[in-house]
């Protein structure tokens, strides 16, 4: 007879901790614990080796921690539904259980077709709610209220004990490398997996990083340190958001805190909103990840696509040294602020007129947190091509001014401008040709020259987009109906107008 389990799928919830599915499935029996190496998943272009790196290190402490409960994870590697038939010959499988996973095109497929092959083995597979992201929500009626019941709920706790199973799995474990490499140079610097590192980020940004989050979170210089770090960690769930909200409601109610220490919390705590507010936009739509969010901007920029800016804005090599500075500096360490994330995806869309998908999965592949949930609209609203939002055209220059006054952090990642002097470093074409050979730094040579003019660029791309958007009912038509499925309900008493194009934008995002 063979033997009878619970077959709980990891996936983007590395943990066993605030853990429905195998708290839930261990309740009812044997559990096999799975994951599959998806190998088709790791040709995508929004797939990189940093994303393997920081699961490969999570899976060990997950097999860790089920190991000691007593049933180390099945690592198989296929497709799932290769392993689901290998499982079936062997198993009766009772049941298949899960989180609701909001991930890319390819993800939403191969669940498609696991609910097909469930339905036709007349196998119940569970989904089960991670994040503050609800499954057939319409629009944002009464979302915010139910994000705010769910974290409050009590956690799951994880099973004491886990049956060993007595059937043998032939296992492939796990490959050292997958997914695209940038650079065989790059990568040292990426965050490192595994939940006992995302409890020590959250331990330490409760303690004392978190004290001036608020003052800190916009600059490159500072924002490292003083930001929270735990988005690989939430976007691999080796940490459930309701942990940390649960801390960080114990912090704020309990702590005796300085005013700018509670401030820096609850700017934190409207961050851990923004994470759900976003998944759920492609939770609703999974079309987001490859059509524009309003249908009056297709073929705006498409056809325009320039394959030499892209190169350059790739590889942080503009002729701008903030931006390169940026780029370089994400491309080595897998992490960069939100407001730079923001600038470098803006000057992609307006001063370098890209269509935003080829950079989308530059930027996915670069961030050790792809989240495509957040990665998506957020590109979308950066681009301009929400409609709902107001157009930040952030300029480069202002930004390095303003982020980088001393140019430490440009120094640091472009060291070709190490000996420019401090008055020509954030214009650097400015630089009379007797310094650029006194400072090593010739331009055209030793580091490029600007590759567009930015404020001509800027005003461009402003005439194109009010072009499309003024006096067009198309436009106002689509901007509101996006605007009634996925804006934020949040001090909104009428419904909200299409956004207007804001002059060239220094100040913080305003997402609610
Ligand atoms: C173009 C673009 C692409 C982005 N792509 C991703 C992505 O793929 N994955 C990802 O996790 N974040 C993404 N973000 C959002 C944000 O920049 C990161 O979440 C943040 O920088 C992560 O650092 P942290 O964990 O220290 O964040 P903290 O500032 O400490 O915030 C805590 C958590 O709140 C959430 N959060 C913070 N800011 C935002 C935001 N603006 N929108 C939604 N959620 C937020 C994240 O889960 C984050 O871990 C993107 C932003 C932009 C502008």
């Amino acid at each position: 007879m063979k033997e009878r389990i619970h077959i709980v799928w990891f996936k983007r919830d590395l943990r066993i901790h605030d853990h429905a599915p195998l708290h839930i499935a261990a309740s009812r029996g044997k559990v096999l614990p799975l994951y599959v190496v998806e190998l088709d998943y790791w040709q995508l272009p929004d797939a990189s080796a940093r994303h393997w790196h920081f699961i490969r290190q999570s899976l060990h402490e997950l097999n860790t921690a089920l190991s000691r409960l007593g049933q180390p994870l099945v690592k198989l590697q296929g497709d799932m539904l290769t392993a689901l038939e290998t499982l079936h010959e062997r198993f009766e499988i009772a049941g298949l259980y899960s989180h609701q996973e909001t991930g890319n095109l390819w993800t939403f497929a191969r669940d498609q077709r696991v609910a097909q092959w469930c339905a036709a083995h007349g196998i119940d597979w569970q989904e089960y709610q991670q994040h503050g992201v609800f499954r057939r929500q319409r629009d944002r009626d009464g979302w915010a209220g139910k994000w705010e019941k769910l974290m409050a709920q009590e956690r799951f706790t994880a099973p004491i004990r886990l049956a060993p199973l007595q059937t043998r799995i032939p296992q492939n474990g796990l490959p050292d490398n997958l997914g695209k490499v940038l650079e065989a140079s790059e990568s040292r610097h990426c965050q490192t997996g595994g939940r006992s590192e995302a409890l020590l980020l959250l331990g330490s940004f409760m303690r004392e990083r978190g004290h001036y989050y608020s003052r800190e979170m916009s600059s490159p210089l500072t924002a490292a340190e003083s930001c929270s770090r735990l988005s690989p960690h939430l976007a691999y769930g080796t940490i459930a958001l309701r942990e940390v909200t649960y801390k960080l409601h114990l912090v704020l109610e309990h702590a005796e805190l300085e005013a700018s220490w509670k401030r820096s919390l609850r700017a934190f705590d409207a961050r851990l909103h923004w994470h759900c507010h976003f998944i759920q936009k492609l939770e609703t739509e999974p079309r987001f990840e490859t059509d524009n969010m309003l249908a009056v901007f297709d073929g705006l920029r498409e056809n325009d696509f320039n394959p030499a800016y892209f190169a350059a804005w790739q590889t942080g090599t503009t002729g701008f040294p903030f931006i390169d500075a940026c780029m370089r500096s994400l491309r080595q360490t897998g992490w960069i602020n939100f407001r730079m994330r923001a600038m470098l995806m803006a000057f992609a869309a307006y001063q370098l007129w890209l269509h935003w998908q080829q950079p989308a999965w530059h930027l996915a592949q670069c961030f050790t947190d792809y989240e495509p949930g957040i990665h998506y609209p957020q590109i979308q609203m950066q681009s301009g091509t929400t409609g709902i939002n107001a157009m930040r055209m952030y300029n480069p220059v202002k930004q390095s001014h303003d982020q980088d006054p001393h140019g430490i952090f440009i120094r640091r990642w472009l060291p070709e401008l190490a000996r420019v002097p401090a008055e020509y470093l954030h214009e650097p074409w400015l630089m009379p040709y007797s310094v650029q050979q006194h400072s090593g730094c010739v331009l055209g040579v030793d580091y490029p020259e600007q590759i567009v003019d930015h404020m001509a660029a800027v005003r461009q791309a402003r005439a194109k987009f009010s072009e499309l958007r003024r006096h067009n009912p198309v436009f106002r038509e689509q901007a509101q109906a996006l605007n009634a499925k996925h804006g934020s309900r949040k001090k909104q008493n009428k419904p909200r107008k299409p956004a207007k194009l804001s002059p060239i934008d220094h100040g913080q995002m305003n997402l609610f």
